[in-house]
């Protein structure tokens, strides 16, 4: 538990790339923000599961890798030095007899703020594991949820475990850099884009790599925490095993939106309904913005949680300094607030 309380204008609970955003759009109106993300690193989804892939539809940047995106974010909120706490989960919300909200996170760090700006992407997220015995041992050294560097791969053995698009995205990258690539997958068939199952079956019949189907993964071999094996088994029980030093199994994503779904906030199937015009919740003083937000017609678009990021910045201000006029302007007019 912390002794001290940390007083602030704003909370923004998640560090991706809206929440970081958020601190951006608040800070170019004086407006100071502590941030939580429970993961240890900033970036949510694009530091976590696609650092190295390249965005399309970022305005301004005809390409540019999910990891370099983060950086520019963070380099652009410097100027407001907004202080982290990585590594917790807000778990409770209350409001305070000022009339303020006080936050309490999974290490005790407690935050009282003004107003609390929601980022919270799909939730905590954490990966959807595989049932083998003994896989604790092997994760983080050998069995991977999430490839952050490609070239970590490289000469390695590979066996890839799903048939969505992470697999077989990640498995047309990796044949590129490791020894061997072999997928395993319950079907022959794969649910990805038409283009990605045509690739792969082409670099399949190139011989680069081997689809195992339709088969389900059912045992590690090897010892400390390094892999020698991946058993498999067909539908029939037939067991075969694939030489291995690394299992990445995607599975895909388990999210969890946690204690913030119990805040009273009025919501819709895990998303938290907004006024789009204001990142207004149901609760005054609680704000959302990103893929944690819902409206009609919204879009889960890293853009479309930018503009949702400067709205409710621009709203929260009369609950930040009560009684102040806030006179819209650009930022070419008022450039960075020191
Ligand atoms: C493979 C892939 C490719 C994609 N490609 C594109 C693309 O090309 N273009 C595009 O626009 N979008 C793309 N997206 C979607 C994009 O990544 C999301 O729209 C974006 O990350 C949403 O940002 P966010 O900040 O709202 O949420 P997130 O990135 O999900 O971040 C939310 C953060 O909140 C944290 N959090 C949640 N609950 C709590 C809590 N209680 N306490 C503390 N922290 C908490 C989480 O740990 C997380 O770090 C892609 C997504 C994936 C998975």
């Amino acid at each position: 538990m912390t002794d001290a309380i940390h007083r602030t204008d704003a909370l923004v609970i998640g560090a991706g790339p809206v929440g970081l955003f958020t601190v951006f759009q608040c800070g170019m109106l004086r407006i100071k923000c502590h941030v939580v993300d429970v993961l240890d690193t900033i970036g949510g989804q694009c530091a976590a599961l696609y650092p190295e892939k390249p965005i399309f539809d970022i305005p301004a940047h005809p390409s540019v890798l999910a990891g370099d995106l983060i950086d520019r974010l963070s380099q652009q909120v410097e100027p407001f030095a907004p202080v982290y706490h990585l590594g917790q989960q807000v778990t409770g919300l209350t409001r305070t007899e000022e009339g303020r909200w006080r936050a309490e996170t999974s290490k005790g760090t407690v935050i009282d703020a003004a107003v609390v700006m929601i980022a919270a992407g799909a939730g905590a997220f954490g990966p959807n594991r595989p049932p083998l015995k003994g896989l604790e041992a092997y994760e983080g050294t050998s069995v991977f949820y999430y490839v952050t560097r490609r070239e970590d791969f490289r000469g390695k053995k590979v066996v890839i475990a799903g048939g969505g698009d992470s697999a077989v995205d990640w498995a047309i990258s990796l044949s590129e850099v490791a020894a061997s690539v072999q997928v395993v997958h319950r079907r022959a068939k794969f649910r990805c884009a038409p283009e990605s199952a045509a690739r792969l079956q082409e670099l399949a019949d190139a011989g680069k790599i081997e689809l195992v189907v339709p088969y389900q993964l059912s045992a590690l071999q090897g010892d400390g925490g390094v892999l020698t094996g991946v058993e498999v088994a067909d539908l029939d029980g037939g067991l075969r095993v694939l030489e291995a030093d690394v299992l990445l199994p995607f599975f895909g994503l388990a999210t969890d939106l946690g204690p913030i779904a119990d805040w009273g906030l009025a919501m819709e199937r895990s998303t938290i309904t907004i006024d789009p015009t204001t990142g207004a919740t149901s609760v005054p003083g609680i704000f959302a913005m990103g893929d944690v937000c819902h409206y009609p017609h919204k879009l889960k678009l890293i853009l479309t949680g930018f503009a949702e990021a400067a709205q409710a910045a621009h709203a929260c201000y009369p609950l930040v300094f009560p009684g102040e006029v806030l006179h819209f302007q650009h930022s070419t007019s008022v450039g960075v607030p020191a």
